[in-house]
């Protein structure tokens, strides 16, 4: 490839056009967010069909070539525009579907009433992820006319559902979202003046764990203190999990190493509501545990409650557990793991099962190369900073996904979010200013993006 890199007189012009072009994109993000397209079942799904139209509406008037597709699931929006002949093709992605609003009391404001109090705008979706729509419009409308490359955009309607159909949809339409790049805004950054780069998210497994000890269970007077009873065995399984420290102790998993960013423990402890007193666990820095090791959660169990409770010796017990892991763990590969260290640790020979109930693999991108190199250089030309790499704790399940089907493409997370979005949470807000930096960066990006060429 080779590079006609931008002037700083031409990035100066794309930083002017767009900050002409926020207040109708903002106007633009308002009328979305007024549209309450929640694609959980029990909402009113006559709103995700809606909300889809004024998403293909905004696309064709840029000048896109739009489709409303529904593979079983939601209905996703497909807009395609031709670039010059011979440059790059890159795919945007959004999702225009938004997470159940909770109890509107716990809302300083109507969640579907898009509000700004200092500096933010407040809305379910302002920021998660009808901005992330907004900022792939926006830097349509900054190249208006002369866009520098091809761009297919692609905004799904199922993000917050799970992404059922997305395979369908991959399957039927995903020879129109090859591209050189993917651009998938649906991610943050690190911090407000810090722009950031998502290149790795956790895997997860998670799996039943069953443990039997007697044929029946039994008066524990008669019988307690020679046999054991199917609980306790059960938590001592479970307690093999953790080293002393409360590393993983499951043997052969892999573990990686966070970049260093700003984290320290005081603010670990506020953002996760660590009681005083209570140790945090594991080893290595506090974003090394979070991003690159594995961790491993109980998540329910099947035991007698307190109110039923008798003196007898259970006979069966049963735990759910949730492991998270390296970004680049085949999770597969993780549960076989797993499930060798419960059967080797059965306590007192107790019959364990192990069951797999659902994987998923997470992301390491590629982050370099000439794609990426471009990526960066345009966050820094909107911010004045570089990025740094960010790693997410838990999965964006649809990005492996995108990395199956499309594996020459650079995939490139990025994102509207800052550390007090509350994506998901009472009082989801965008910051207004932050925005703006994300739709220069996504302009500068398309711009750098089609002065890189083939090498003749
Ligand atoms: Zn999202």
């Amino acid at each position: 490839m080779t590079d006609d890199a931008l002037t700083p007189d031409q990035i100066q012009q794309i930083r002017d056009r767009v900050a002409g072009l926020m207040p109708q994109v903002r106007a633009d993000l308002e009328q979305l967010v007024r549209i309450p397209s929640v694609s959980a079942s029990s909402f009113d799904q006559s709103q995700v069909a809606r909300s889809a139209e004024a998403v293909a509406e905004l696309l064709r008037r840029e000048g896109l070539d739009v489709d409303i597709v529904v593979e079983g699931g939601r209905p996703a929006v497909i807009g395609h525009i031709d670039g010059p002949e011979g440059a790059p093709t890159v795919t945007l992605y959004a999702h225009h579907d938004v997470q159940p609003p909770g109890d509107d009391a716990d809302w300083d404001s109507s969640p579907f009433e898009p509000t700004e109090r200092d500096g933010r705008l407040y809305g379910r979706g302002a920021a998660d992820d009808k901005a992330g729509v907004m900022a792939h419009v926006a830097a349509l409308r900054a190249h208006a006319g002369n866009l520098p490359v091809g761009v297919t955009v692609f905004v799904e309607g199922e993000e917050e559902f799970g992404s059922a159909s997305l395979p369908q949809i991959l399957e039927k339409h995903g020879h129109r979202l090859s591209a050189d790049a993917i651009v998938i805004a649906d991610s943050g950054n690190w911090a407000i003046g810090e722009p950031a780069l998502t290149t790795t998210l956790r895997g997860g497994v998670r799996a039943v764990v069953r443990v039997q000890t007697l044929d029946h269970s039994v008066h524990s007077g008669m019988y307690g203190g020679a046999a054991p009873d199917a609980v306790t065995a059960l938590i001592r399984l479970l307690a093999s999990l953790h080293d002393e420290d409360g590393n993983v102790a499951v043997k052969g998993l892999e573990e990686g190493t966070a970049a260093e960013l700003d984290y320290d423990e005081a603010r670990f402890r506020e953002e996760s509501g660590l009681l005083d007193g209570v140790d945090l666990i594991g080893t290595g820095s506090i974003l090394t545990r979070l991003w690159n090791k594995p961790s491993i959660t109980t998540i329910g169990m099947d035991v007698t409650s307190v109110d039923k409770a008798s003196n007898t010796l259970a006979a069966r017990a049963a735990a759910k557990v949730s492991m998270r892991l390296a970004p680049t763990q085949d999770p597969a590969a993780a549960f076989e793991l797993l499930e060798q260290h419960l059967l080797e640790h059965a306590p007192w020979g107790s019959k364990v099962t192990v069951e797999l109930e659902e994987h998923g693999s997470g992301f390491a991108a590629e982050a370099d190369g000439p794609i990426y190199d471009e990526a960066r250089a345009s966050f820094a030309d909107a911010w004045g900073t570089a990025p740094v790499d960010m790693g997410v704790g838990g999965s964006i399940p649809f990005i492996s996904d995108f990395v199956a089907r499309f594996p020459e493409a650079a995939i490139i997370v990025t994102g509207v979010e800052d550390p007090d979005t509350r994506a998901h949470g009472a009082n989801e807000s965008l910051h207004l200013g932050e925005f703006e930096k994300v739709c220069v960066a996504e302009a500068v990006l398309l711009a750098r993006l089609g002065a890189l060429r083939p090498a003749r």
